[in-house]
């Protein structure tokens, strides 16, 4: 089978390379992959930004596919079945995070892509409880998606206390920002999304996907927007979706007293922020990272009931063996989200 891997540290090392196609072992399931995301991490690998990388690797943590083959042990799957992979590979199980059901906080927890073997081939091996069942409407392509929706799904179900009624101020509109955008809409809130003149294109797609209000934040204050629209309250919840300082500090401006501030984006360097604003307005400030499996399950159920709408976010389609233009594409920040489809020139199938 054909892969898309990084084969050492350093920038670019990525090719596509032939390899032996995996053989599920007990407890395991292989997937024919469908469709396959390319994120902002991929970004970073390409150019050696990702320190957590163990190369030689399989790339892609973001897919759909089919199962072509179940490992001893395996009774809930079935060859034909129609599946979404947690992007967590492996965790230990036993720590106290994973007792808790929080895996994401799992010293132990491996990814695909990053440690283990990805999507950008034309199989890949999961273990069984990682594939969550793809309801008969949702298409590959929204299925793929399914890993940053999760991200989004974490940050405005799990970590905030976000409800019906209520204001939230997602910053930036990228993927995981248009995301958290319908996520929240879908708990009930009204929701500003901020993001500079050059996210116009973004913003107007968030603005007919349900973002009531867009502020632009290099042309408009941010806080006085949200006062305006708030009568003077601020937002209930921020989300920094951005990772950059200026979109942290509007978070922190622009929240009520009382308020919550999720990070969800990461800003790569050390930042000066008005500290005292989180003691004086008393902000409750939390990170959200990444996801678990009742995350997932709540993504899946959010794509079953047609409550988000993942289609349009996608910009463009390539075979895997166009993966240069389609890496170029992300990078020029033109568009949302691109799909490679490792198994589109392949008589496997
Ligand atoms: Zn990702
Ligand atoms: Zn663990």
């Amino acid at each position: 089978m054909n892969a898309l891997r990084k084969l050492r540290r350093g920038i670019g090392q990525i090719e596509l390379v032939a390899l032996p196609r995996p053989v599920p072992q007990s407890g395991e399931v292989l997937v024919a992959v469908r469709c396959a995301g390319i994120c902002g991490t991929d970004l970073h690998i390409r150019h050696d930004m990702y320190s957590n990388l163990q190369p030689p690797v399989t790339l892609g943590h973001e897919f759909s596919g089919v199962v072509a083959e179940v490992g001893a042990d395996v009774c809930s799957w079935q060859t034909g079945d129609r599946v979404t992979v947690e992007s967590a590979a492996a965790f230990c199980g036993h720590c106290d995070h994973c007792r808790r059901g929080d895996t994401q906080r799992c010293p132990q927890r491996q990814a695909f892509g990053i440690s283990k073997d990805g999507a950008f081939a034309h199989y890949v091996v999961a273990r069984q409880e990682a594939l969550h069942c793809l309801p008969g409407h949702v298409s590959f392509q929204e299925a793929a998606m399914t890993e940053p929706l999760a991200v989004a799904v974490h940050a405005v179900m799990e970590r905030s206390c976000l409800c019906r009624g209520q204001v939230a101020l997602v910053t930036g509109p990228g993927t995981i920002g248009q995301l958290v955008v319908q996520v929240a809409r879908a708990a009930g809130a009204r929701v500003v999304l901020s993001g500079t003149a050059r996210d116009r294109d973004r913003l107007e797609l968030a603005r007919r996907l349900g973002a009531d209000h867009i502020v632009f934040s290099d042309q408009q204050d941010v806080c006085g927007a949200v006062d305006l629209i708030t009568g003077g309250n601020g937002a209930d919840a921020a989300f920094e979706c951005a990772g950059i300082t200026a979109a942290v500090r509007d978070c922190l401006a622009s929240v009520r007293k009382g308020g919550e501030v999720v990070q969800v984006g990461l800003t790569g360097r050390n930042i000066e922020l008005c500290y005292d604003s989180i003691c004086l307005k008393e902000i409750t400030l939390k990170g959200s990272f990444t996801h678990n499996h009742q995350t997932w399950a709540k993504a899946v159920a959010l794509l079953a009931e047609s409550n988000v709408d993942l289609g349009p976010l996608i910009s463009g389609e390539f075979p895997m063996e166009e993966w240069q233009q389609a890496f170029d594409l992300c990078e020029k920040g033109a568009g949302l989200k691109y799909l490679l489809y490792p198994n589109a020139n392949s008589l496997e199938g």
